[in-house]
């Protein structure tokens, strides 16, 4: 154990380091279970460190094997370099150089942390505290190195050799008799933190291509993946092109290296990493055709991508002060991604599926035990939070702040940070100091965002005055206590604000006459909430309106609105606002389902008709914009259900009620839904591009539908559908919703799936994890079955997010009343836990809401966390999640 699992690590505590490193020189002789590193350091005291103070250099799990300083050979036997760090009690206070020797086993590292081995190839992964795994280091984000990478492998065992940078060299290792060996040395002239290096050997195939930037440089392109699949990464190149370009268009960002390499690998902790010049990704969000591959996954891909690539600007040119800083670079680089994703998508539609994102991932995590600010101030373990809330939240911030100071201001902010900070290591003041300065605002208020944890409560109250002919808004918001942090002050928020008439009329704000409002709020449409309460009056308002909150979800809150039925009905059919329109659909749906819960009277069947009809009109314009139409159709998922209802949760209740909506639905609306099934099932050449996946989309929605309300005839579509289908995203619905039709042929259809693609590992999760999805009581039973299945292990993460990581967020299967869905995903966190700690907390996140359920459930939650808070042997990892959970 490090002596720091202990202690947390505390914002407060940060002092620069005592210590820089100009350059380090590696040497990495690849070999199966003794690679050999050979890492020289030049250092030197930092003139804004502490004189005199000891040299601790960081490792983990290291054997070192020589040392010198300075060409004198230091003396091992002393004891100053462990396992986990090296120290020179008094070192020379002038430029000095160290050279250290370390052996690694590379093929008995199951954390994927550091130097490992992804089939047959070496990979690194270095992001938060890796490189400590390779060689000592000052393994901190704000100590930059200029990196200079010599790598030698047998050519048999690694044809392909790649590092960070420019290839300066490369060539046939002289001295090796009778071996074929070789090397490759890799110099990358931008200084960068220990975090951002790699290193990759092997057989790899590859597609290549080029890119000129807009200052003119020619950037040779590499993706790499296992022989054989070069084809499928065609899509990937396609992106990272659209997205070099897009950068330098939208942001100005362009490409800095002669060299822009991406390596896939089967075996990854998380989505991907930014590595400078040389990004390593999960293969899933590479690999894709459309035999094998989802639209969703055509989406992921495209956005993983650019996310990565987005990060050269944003985390590697400029870089973070310490890992506190981490959402400077997430979040910021999320917002990038999600930017490209609007211009090259439909934004309205993108902004939906982020929302959904956020409120599935950030608010359960945001209203529960694991909450934390986007900036927390404490950690004992840095990888836990790589959580929703710095990526996602953090994002927000950032839109946030673009609607408060306006586009220009925002621009000009970013040039500024660009400017100013390029090749630094900067915090969050600093980036938000450069928008203040553009914007000639005060941002004070602001930075609350980054430093309160918990989902803001957002009240708005309308009251319309025919007489007088004056709408009062009454706007108030609340801060929900959270973990350490009791005391909550209102936050600076942009509300887009639209009024809508009765006739569907949009009425403007600066058409209205109020002394509430300021000309900057009434122009742009969006009122400035900085208090706990606001009242505005509106005057000469010709009639009642339905006040259209929080357009385009201007700000990450929970809003909870005075809006009757009638108001949804009318947002949902003619607001401006698409965003909107979504939200009044999903709103009406939950407050029907939430209000059949608690009255055990029939339900209502006049709001059942509007309801319906509503659906039944959306229906009618579906064709319009089938990916949007695919949204509004969509009902809130059960765990968004749950989350409306917000405590004692009965999640067999939920699932109860939202079914038999489904089937009112599909057999109300059967002759409409059968038409559009028909009309969008006309054979059309496949293409992943978003308007055909829109209405792929669209189409499989209906299917749904049509399922629920007739599931012996939705079996026979489904089954047509499965055949016929050309490509994944048809083939995997139509399988999904075979699932759930109880007595159907699913066994017959899954196991001819799994024929089909047991060969594609990528196919197989998707297999795994429709098995884990279903709300069928043998479920559990079935997952653990799979668990012994020969397509499963432990040790790769992608099979365990796809059969447990699914199972974990089945609402009713791992909530299972009698706790063995609990029980299971306990003694998986446990086993896992022995291999990869980062993957074992990642799926105990699962408990994360196990205070919102019912108490029988709850009890049993609660007894599965303490069963594995009673292991005196569990990992840093599992450790902080479950005593945090349970706190
Ligand atoms: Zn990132």
């Amino acid at each position: 154990m490090r002596a720091d699992q202990d202690q947390p690590i505390r914002l407060v505590d940060y002092r620069p380091s005592d210590y820089v490193i100009d350059t380090i020189d590696l040497d990495i002789i690849l070999h199966p279970t003794a690679t050999r590193v050979t890492s020289r350091l030049s250092i030197r005291p930092n003139p804004k460190g502490r004189a005199n103070a000891p040299l601790v250099l960081d490792g983990d799990g290291l054997v070192p094997v020589a040392v010198t300083l300075d060409d004198a050979a230091l003396d091992l036997s002393t004891g100053f370099a462990t396992a986990d760090r090296l120290t020179i009690e008094t070192p020379p206070q002038r430029p000095f150089v160290l050279i250290v020797e370390t052996r690694l086993d590379p093929t008995a590292n199951t954390k994927l942390m550091g130097l490992y081995r992804s089939g047959s190839a070496y990979c690194t992964q270095c992001e938060a505290e890796g490189f400590r795994r390779i060689t000592y280091a000052l393994d901190r984000p704000d100590v930059l190195s200029v990196f200079t990478t010599r790598i030698e492998a047998a050519r048999a065992e690694a044809s392909v050799l790649l590092g960070n940078g420019n290839l300066v060299r490369q060539g046939a290792v002289e001295a090796a008799e009778g071996e074929d060996r070789h090397f490759a040395v890799w110099h990358d002239p931008h200084p960068k933190p220990p975090y951002l290096f790699a290193v990759v050997g092997g057989n790899l195939g590859s597609i290549h291509d080029s890119f000129s930037t807009s200052e003119g440089r020619v950037v040779s392109l590499g993706i790499y993946v296992e022989p054989g699949k070069e084809p499928l990464a065609a899509y990937a190149m396609d992106a990272l092109k659209r997205s070099m370009r897009w950068d330098e268009t939208a942001f100005g960002r362009a490409y800095d290296l002669d060299v822009f390499n991406i390596v896939a690998v089967s075996d990854f902790n998380m989505g991907a990493m930014e590595n400078k010049g040389l990004n390593v990704f999960n293969d899933k969000y590479i690999l894709a055709s459309p035999e094998t591959a989802t639209d969703a996954d055509y989406a992921g891909i495209e956005t993983v991508v650019a996310h990565e690539y987005f990060h050269n600007w944003t985390g590697n040119r400029i870089t973070c002060r310490d890992w506190f800083q981490l959402c400077l670079k997430e979040g910021l680089t999320v917002f990038r991604d999600q930017e490209f994703s609007a211009d090259q998508r439909s934004r309205a539609v993108k902004r939906i599926a982020d929302v959904r994102t956020l409120r599935a991932r950030q608010f359960p995590e945001d209203g529960g035990p694991l909450a934390h600010s986007v900036r927390p101030v404490v950690y004992r373990e840095i990888n836990n939070f790589y959580t929703a809330t710095i990526y996602e939240k953090g994002a927000e911030i950032i839109r946030m702040l673009q609607l408060l100071i306006g586009s220009d201001a925002f621009a000009t902010g970013m040039t500024l940070y660009f400017d100013q900070y390029d090749g630094t290591a900067a915090t969050i003041e600093q980036f938000i100091g450069c928008f203040a300065e553009t914007s000639g605002r005060d941002l004070t208020q602001f930075m609350r965002w980054y430093e309160q944890a918990g989902t803001p409560v957002v009240t708005a109250t309308h009251g319309y005055d025919a007489s007088a002919k004056t709408l009062t808004l009454d706007i108030a918001q609340r801060t929900p206590e959270t973990p350490g942090q009791s005391e909550k002050s209102p936050l600076v928020m942009p509300l887009a604000l639209g009024l809508v008439g009765a006739e569907g009329d949009a009425i403007p704000l600066d058409a209205v006459r109020s002394d509430d409002l300021t000309e900057a709020e009434r122009a742009a449409g969006t009122i400035e909430l900085t208090t706990a309460e606001r009242r505005i009056v509106l005057h000469d308002v010709p009639g009642p309106v339905s006040p259209s909150w929080l357009r385009g979800f201007s700000a990450p809150v929970r809003l909870i609105s005075s809006l009757t039925e009638q108001d949804r009905l009318t947002l949902l059919a003619h607001d401006s606002d698409g965003f909107n329109r979504w939200e009044a659909a999903q709103t009406l749906v939950s407050h029907y389902i939430l209000d059949g819960l608690t009255s055990d009277e029939a339900p209502d069947e006049e709001r059942l008709a509007a309801l319906l009809s509503a659906f039944s009109a959306v229906l009618n314009g579906a064709l319009v914009d089938p990916a949007f139409t695919a949204q509004v159709l969509n009902l809130p998922s059960e765990a968004d259900l749950a989350r409306d209802v917000g405590r004692d949760v009965d999640p067999d209740a939920i699932h109860r009620r939202r079914e038999e909506l489904r089937g009112d639905i599909g057999q109300t609306l059967r002759t409409p839904l059968l038409d559009l099934y028909d009309t969008l099932s006309k054979p059309v050449a496949y293409s992943p591009d978003a308007s055909s996946a829109g209405r792929r989309a669209l189409r499989n929605v209906v299917l749904g539908y049509l399922a629920a309300g007739d599931p012996m005839d939705g079996a026979r579509l489904c089954a047509a559908q499965f055949d016929t289908a050309d490509n994944m995203t048809d083939r995997m619905a139509a399988l999904g919703i075979m699932t759930l039709i109880p007595g159907s042929k699913q066994d017959g259809l899954l196991a001819r799936f799994y024929a089909m693609f047991e060969r594609d590992a990528l196919v197989v999760d998707k297999w795994l994890a429709v098995h884990a999805v279903s709300p069928d009581p043998t479920t559990l039973d079935r997952v653990r079955s799979l668990m012994r299945h020969p397509a499963f292990s432990l040790s790769n993460p992608n099979r365990v997010y796809s059969l447990i990581g699914s199972f974990a967020s089945n609402p009713t299967q791992f909530n299972r009343a009698d706790g063995r869905g609990y029980d299971l995903v306990a003694e998986v966190v446990l086993a896992v836990d022995a291999i990869n700690p980062q993957v074992a907390a990642r799926v105990l996140n699962a408990f994360r809401s196990w205070r919102m359920m019912e108490s029988g459930r709850r009890d049993r939650a609660e007894a599965a966390l303490r069963w594995i808070a009673a292991r005196n042997t569990l990992s840093a990892d599992v450790r902080d999640i479950v005593d945090r959970s349970l706190a």
